[in-house]
């Protein structure tokens, strides 16, 4: 018998990957399951990127590039920091890595130590606290629920500060909540930890562009803070781009330096071939992220249109990214005569077995009393999924 390392007893599985998981096992029997598990813009990437691309590998890029990324990309992404976010980062202070999901990994493996705690506010992306357990801290979930727009308020955030608290990791647009956070909001939170000179501040902000209320705002503008922003951005959401894994930091040059040390042993620079891509796709016009933006704002108004009409469900209304994330806690306890729901989970297989229809359980992303849909499809699906799941949740008593 093999036995694995014990590190594997302290994470779980990406739920969200496991739903998208079973629902493709699902379809491949034949089975019409429509997808609202995974957080993937169903749009193609646009094809002035991937002509990019094309020609990347015809003019040669095809060897090992530095560890960091190469430098005109990284003096774009710098020059993009300043111009679209008041960010002030060198090129020598940016790493470009395999995926937003590697650089927030190379970030907490670079500052944690053992026990070194991280405030994570919930409702949370489901991988942040499996990372910070990969690299052995510990996660500080500050709790907030639908009524507070599942925003922690500043106060919240400062009762969790301990004197092992070493980071604060968040996103806005947030997934899964789809909430963003004011300028004004950010302010308040980036006051109160300037009482705190050693948290480091890690603000994923890959939704940036996928966003219904008007400018992003990121925490690192302030300049009293902005020594220890780290902001994490990446390609795969406002570019349609998921599956060229293009992520990338700005940081204080002691993280920065301390990624590269730890991605030139994990993986080394990323694909040669994404990284002229998202050089093209940064340098270029944002009109079609911009048309993508505009067709997820018009499906949030659908699926809330239609998700208000089922009664149960507790929605805040999402300024951005592409999810919704109901409390549908008043299911819980309800049987169709076969089948008693006892929390989130059993609805999520309550739902894909009797409607067809995958989601994900809140309780990964720190809210058991919830369920988060992803609306990056069409219309036509959208509308038949929450048909469906209407009819399903009917039977529910
Ligand atoms: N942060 C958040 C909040 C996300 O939803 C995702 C999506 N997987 C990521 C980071 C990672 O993105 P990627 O690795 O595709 O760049
Ligand atoms: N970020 C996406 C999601 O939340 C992709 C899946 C993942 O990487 O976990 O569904």
């Amino acid at each position: 018998m093999i036995k694995l390392a014990s590190r594997l007893n302290t994470i779980v599985e990406s739920n969200t990957l496991r739903m998208a998981k079973l629902s493709r096992e699902l379809q491949a029997q034949g089975k019409d399951v429509i997808n609202l598990s995974l957080g993937e813009p169903d749009f193609q990437t646009p094809q002035h990127i991937k002509d990019a691309a094309k020609k990347a590998i015809d003019d040669g890029y095809t060897f090992y590039t530095p560890v960091v990324g190469y430098l005109d990309l990284r003096q774009a992404i710098s020059k993009k920091f300043e111009i679209d976010n008041g960010l002030y980062y060198t090129p020598e202070q940016i790493v470009v890595s395999t995926g937003a999901k590697q650089s927030i990994i190379n970030v907490l493996l670079s500052i944690l130590n053992v026990g070194d705690e991280v405030i994570i506010p919930t409702p949370f992306w489901v991988s942040y606290s499996e990372m910070v357990k990969i690299a052995e801290g510990v996660p500080v979930y500050v709790h907030s629920n639908v009524t507070q727009d599942y925003k922690p308020t500043v106060a919240q955030l400062e009762a969790a500060i301990t004197s092992k608290t070493k980071a604060f990791i968040f996103s806005s647009p947030c997934n899964p909540t789809g909430s963003v956070f004011s300028k004004e909001e950010l302010f308040e939170i980036a006051k109160m930890f300037e009482k705190y000179p050693e948290i480091i501040i890690i603000a994923d902000e890959i939704y940036e562009h996928i966003n219904f209320i008007g400018k992003h705002e990121s925490i690192g503008q302030f300049n009293f803070i902005k020594d220890r922003v780290v902001t994490v951005n990446g390609m795969s959401k406002g570019f349609a781009m998921t599956g060229w894994r293009l992520g990338y930091i700005g940081a204080p040059k002691e993280i920065a330096q301390a990624c590269e040390k730890l991605q030139g042993q994990f993986t080394s620079g990323t694909n040669s071939i994404a990284q002229r891509a998202a050089l093209f796709a940064l340098q270029s016009d944002l009109k079609p992220t911009i048309e993508m933006a505009n067709a997820f704002h018009r499906r949030r108004d659908l699926v809330i249109k239609l998700l208000k009409e089922i009664e149960g469900l507790k929605l805040n209304i999402p300024e951005g990214a592409f999810y919704v994330f109901p409390d549908v806690s008043s299911y819980f306890g309800k049987s169709d005569g076969t089948t008693t729901i006892n929390n989130c989970e059993d609805l999520c297989m309550y739902i894909l077995h009797n409607a067809n229809v995958s989601i994900v359980g809140g309780d990964s992303f720190g809210a058991p009393e919830c369920v988060r849909f992803s609306y990056a499809t069409s219309d036509e699906k959208l509308t038949e999924a929450i048909s469906r799941i209407k009819n399903a949740l009917q039977h529910l008593k």
